[in-house]
């Protein structure tokens, strides 16, 4: 397939291809959903869905992240009328929006619009949005934990100095990265690494949510090693909006 161009996608985006998919984020010990992740799929009319590391990549460098964040919000906040309300929705920020310093206000536009309030917004900010001008990035984070939404910090462990960033910024909640959890019941050293930091996380009074759990003796063994909440195939893949209502379904009647 060709490689999307700038004209593509802003295209896209103007045209509404650009839309949601909801993955559910559960609590490990009770299998209860707490929320979605919000993942961006692009409904393409010939190459169908393309997934988000084909298109984010081509956004930020076209500076079109603004313009896609501020049409993916306004769809998930829309569709959020038709969740319980005590149910969070987790949204990725990326690198150039950490330094745009209209982006507190155009997620509180967006909420506004659908009377979606600010505390049930997690903004997922992975470590490369916090290289670079981190006085400036750190800023806007603070702007953001203000209005009332909560922060995570994503992808834990693969970046850089991500310790730092614990230190510096108000996060609520941190990723542990899928990556850990794929390895963790490999070998003796990858355990005690997810293991240090759930409990990292746990003890800086963070909620602790692992990605990428794809089986009963994954969720096990995070539930053992302290970890709080999970996402992955094993509790459901994402999905549009059409697929939200038999996840609700299924997930929240226990
Ligand atoms: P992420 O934030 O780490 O999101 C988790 C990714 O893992 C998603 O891939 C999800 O579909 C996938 N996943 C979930 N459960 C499992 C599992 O059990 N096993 C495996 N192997 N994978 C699982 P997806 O949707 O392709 O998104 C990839 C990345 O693209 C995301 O990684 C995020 O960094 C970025 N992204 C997605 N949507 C947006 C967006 O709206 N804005 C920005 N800036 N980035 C986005
Ligand atoms: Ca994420
Ligand atoms: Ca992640
Ligand atoms: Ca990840």
């Amino acid at each position: 397939m060709a490689p999307h161009t700038e004209t593509d996608l802003r295209r896209a985006i103007e045209s509404d291809e650009i839309v949601p998919y909801f993955q559910p984020i559960v609590e490990l010990r009770s299998g209860l959903l707490t929320g979605f992740e919000v993942l961006a799929r692009w409904q393409h009319p010939r190459h169908g869905t393309v997934a988000p590391d084909e298109f984010i990549p081509v956004a930020e460098k076209a500076g079109l992240n603004g313009l896609l964040l501020g049409k993916l919000l306004r769809s998930a906040f829309a569709i959020s009328a038709h969740i319980p309300s005590h149910l969070t929705l987790s949204v990725n920020i990326s690198l150039t929006q950490l330094t745009d310093r209209t982006l507190t206000r155009h997620i509180r536009q967006a909420a506004e619009q659908s009377s979606f309030p600010l505390n049930r917004l997690v903004l997922e900010i992975t470590e490369s949005a916090l290289v670079g001008d981190t006085e400036h990035a750190y800023l806007i984070a603070n702007e953001l934990k203000e209005q009332g939404s909560h922060l995570a910090l994503d992808d834990f462990g693969t970046g850089y100095s991500s310790l730092r960033h614990l230190q510096a910024l108000p996060f609520d909640e941190i990723k542990v990265d899928a990556s850990f959890v794929r390895t963790m019941t490999h070998t003796r050293e990858s355990r005690k690494i997810a293991a240090a930091i759930i409990g990292l996380g746990n003890s800086l009074g963070l909620i602790t949510v692992a990605e990428g759990v794809e089986s009963a003796t994954h969720a096990d063994m995070l539930l053992w090693l302290g970890c709080q909440r999970g996402q992955g195939f094993l509790y459901g893949r994402p999905v549009p909006v059409e697929g939200l209502q038999e996840l609700l379904m299924i997930r929240t009647i226990f």
